[in-house]
């Protein structure tokens, strides 16, 4: 970091100031984790500056032999991750994936269908706010108020009324196993397609310990930095040859110029990790420590929305403490736990208050952290939930989490 120690500051200072928040705080955060040294190497380096509009041996742009070499690997190591016939690496985002495979598959003015975002749905899934909302009439499928399981039979009854030409799967806070083989069967009882959005599970399907969408949906998408730990982007699979071509087209030149030549290098990198046994290990601690979590929450008479967890992450209402999902993502936030207040499905608070906070543990777990490290963390939760005014109660915490943070150090290499 010498030349931007020199160079610029400010913008120095900014990486110092979090890297030591990285490193002395509990990540509770779902959808972030600690992506390795290799991956952020191949992210910092010189493939920034080479431009590859189009795809590889069919590029716009000369120069492209060697850059092409890291698209060529990346997309034989996503296919060979998740068992999928055709990848394609450059989406710059998970949104962006979606987004593709929309302009792949519909027309303005076309329904989709997806889960609900205040029931744990995704933004991109056609919220009135992204452009899947603004273009296209969405039909949102509910969780069941009682159990908090999304209803295979209400979904089919709203896919048969309504008739639309896209169903999408997956989502952002449901916690349980996602039933694809339903869902497809569904989309083709009304020639729909199917497109599973497995940002979340990526990483615990790509290690076999969540069921794959791969043999199901037309269509899978992901992010790459979520439980999958690579650099932050997206992943677009299938295994419809003709589906492929047009999502390649839909990417680009449909919605994206040239592509983030570092950063599918670094994708590279991550799908490498996640194809070694040493990735299944920890994917399996990632539920062993999801599960942990949210045992000892319920023990102390916290609410885990349906009950529990199949996956790395969960939510928790708080309505029996009477506790705003704000409020408490702020004091945790004084104590050195991050995590993210979260609506809870047919919440009656506001999406700014909410009644509950979303917890995962992908990264705590990249820490090496177990159950024993669990139980903490779920104690100190308790303990901050139940004192949210009390600054002495909070400053106690925040050492015994400063005291773990150090006992398992990340990124000790880095010297800035
Ligand atoms: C995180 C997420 C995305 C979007 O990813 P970005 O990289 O933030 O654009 C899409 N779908 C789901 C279900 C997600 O959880």
């Amino acid at each position: 970091m010498e030349n931007l120690k020199k160079n610029d500051s400010r913008i120095y200072n900014v990486l110092v100031k979090e890297l030591r928040r990285q490193r002395e705080t509990i990540e509770l955060i779902a959808s972030e984790n600690i992506a390795s040294r290799a991956v952020m190497e191949a992210q910092s380096s010189c493939l920034t500056n080479k431009y590859a509009e189009g795809y590889p041996g069919k590029r716009y742009y000369g120069g492209c032999e060697i850059v092409d070499i890291a698209e060529a690997v990346a997309i034989e190591r996503a296919k060979k991750l998740f068992h999928s016939k055709f990848a394609n690496v450059q989406p710059h985002s998970g949104a962006q994936a979606n987004f593709a495979v929309q302009l792949a598959l519909l027309n303005p003015g076309d329904t989709i269908m997806g889960l609900s975002l205040s029931h744990g749905g995704h933004l991109t899934h056609g919220s009135p706010y992204n452009i899947s909302g603004k273009w296209f009439k969405i039909i949102s499928y509910p969780v069941e108020e009682k159990t908090c399981l999304i209803n295979y039979e209400e979904m089919e009854a709203l896919a048969l009324k309504h008739k639309p030409k896209l169903i999408i799967s997956g989502g952002s806070a449901y916690s349980r196993i996602w039933d694809w083989e339903r869902i497809s069967e569904i989309a083709k009882k009304i020639n729909a397609y199917h497109m599973a959005d497995i940002a979340h599970y990526s990483g615990l399907i790509a290690a076999g310990v969540y069921p794959s969408s791969i043999d199901y949906a037309d269509i899978t998408t992901t992010t790459t930095h979520k439980t999958l730990r690579g650099p932050r982007g997206g992943l677009i699979l299938t295994n419809d040859e003709e589906l492929a071509k047009k999502i390649n087209s839909a990417v680009f030149p449909g919605e994206q110029g040239g592509p983030l030549m570092h950063v599918i290098a670094a994708k590279a990198v991550a799908f490498y990790e996640a194809l070694k046994p040493e990735f299944r290990e920890y994917q399996k601690q990632v539920l062993v420590n999801a599960k942990k979590l949210a045992e000892t929450l319920e023990k102390d008479n916290l609410k885990i929305v349906s009950g529990g967890t199949d996956s790395h992450v969960f939510l928790v209402d708080l309505r029996p403490l009477g506790v705003k999902g704000n409020n408490a993502q702020e004091a945790l936030e004084k104590a050195g736990i991050t995590l993210n207040k979260n609506g809870i499905p047919y919440d009656p608070e506001k999406p700014t208050i909410t009644s509950g906070i979303r917890i995962g543990s992908p990264a705590v777990t990249t820490r090496g952290m177990k159950e024993s490290e669990m139980i903490k963390i779920a104690g100190a939760i308790v303990k901050v939930l139940g004192n949210i005014d009390n600054e002495r109660v909070i400053s106690d915490v925040r050492a015994n989490m400063l005291g773990l943070c150090k006992e398992f150090p990340i990124y000790e290499d880095l010297k800035y």
